[in-house]
């Protein structure tokens, strides 16, 4: 079992220098650039569409999400706003980015291969920076549960961000398929990273005819057809699918604003569910404090230290994931 020795940061972080990451949207098919530079502390992480002259910076907060039918979408859907932001946020919050300006020219983040490898590779290349702000965790207090038909999600108290990830599809290839994990970059890097998005042949079909998925493809998106993966090379790990949902599950609860001490549940979940999670969390203001690490007791915070060796595993929704 590979041991994580990894501990929570106490202070904010950010890059050392800013980095242009270019490619295709999924949903719309046109080309866009990013450009992530580094911000000071307390900012946040903040997209700001540079085609749009004077439209208003969007905070990567819940509280700004207009949509999660097929990706997640911040900011005003009739003027600016930015889809597709779940990968590259899951990238920041593995890796323990705290404030970003994520400059973008046009509406959708590039989906690269489908994974969230590229955007650690250009947040590798340009260096990370610990900053002189103490950094702010939300921690879970009692447990909240959310459901949507026969999906539901459910976040409990831990001393980590800890994710249970399970899906099940009646399909030969996917079946039934669970991911338990303490989130760190290093189980991030390993396990989740490359895993990516996956979807039917038949519902690819049916998004195209109503002009979505258009920038989707075999380099970008893992296939499946009636009985197996379409895509040449296969999948990256025989259980990609769960990966994939823990990658987009990591994403999404980072638009809490901070990361959770909290094991987070997800069963047969998506977009709606994890965001309808981050919701209710906040609905709810006996189920969570804000803490810094240097506010929990000692005996909490080894606890915290100790509890670092993820349990290990081992082991399409109709909308792209
Ligand atoms: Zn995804």
């Amino acid at each position: 079992m590979p041991h994580s020795s990894h501990s929570l940061p106490l202070f904010q972080k950010t890059l050392a220098a800013p980095v242009t990451i270019c490619g295709i949207g999924v949903h719309g098919g046109q080309p866009a650039t990013l450009v992530v530079s580094p911000a000071d502390p307390h900012h946040g992480i903040v997209f700001q569409r540079t085609d749009l002259p004077g439209s208003k910076a969007i905070r990567a907060h819940w509280s700004q999400v207009s949509d999660t039918s097929l990706c997640t979408i911040l900011g005003d859907r009739a003027g600016a706003c930015v889809s597709t932001v779940e990968h590259i946020l899951a990238a920041c919050s593995a890796l323990g980015l705290d404030n970003l300006h994520i400059a973008l020219d046009g509406p959708e983040v590039p989906i690269l291969d489908g994974s969230a490898q590229g955007f650690v590779k250009a947040f590798d290349k340009a260096g990370y920076v610990s900053q002189a702000a103490r950094r702010r965790y939300i921690r879970v207090l009692k447990p909240v549960v959310t459901e949507q038909n026969d999906s539901y999600g459910l976040l409990k108290p831990a001393m980590q961000q800890s994710f249970d990830v399970t899906i099940d599809f009646a399909h030969q290839a996917i079946g039934r398929q669970n991911l338990p994990f303490h989130l760190s970059p290093a189980f991030f890097r390993r396990h989740i990273a490359s895993a990516r998005t996956f979807g039917f042949m038949k519902d690819v079909e049916r998004l195209r005819a109503a002009h979505l998925a258009q920038g989707s493809g075999f380099d970008n998106t893992l296939v499946f057809g009636d009985d197996c993966v379409l895509n040449e090379e296969g999948q990256r790990y025989r259980d990609e699918c769960v990966r994939h949902k823990a990658l987009d599950a990591v994403g999404d609860l980072s638009l809490a604003g901070a990361p959770i001490l909290g094991l987070y549940e997800s069963y047969k979940g998506g977009h709606g569910v994890n965001f309808a999670m981050v919701r209710a969390l906040f609905a709810d203001k006996e189920a969570w404090e804000w803490t810094t690490l240097s506010e929990l007791s000692e005996a909490e915070k080894s606890d915290a230290r100790g509890f670092s060796d993820p349990k290990q595993v081992m082991a399409f929704s109709p909308e792209l994931s």
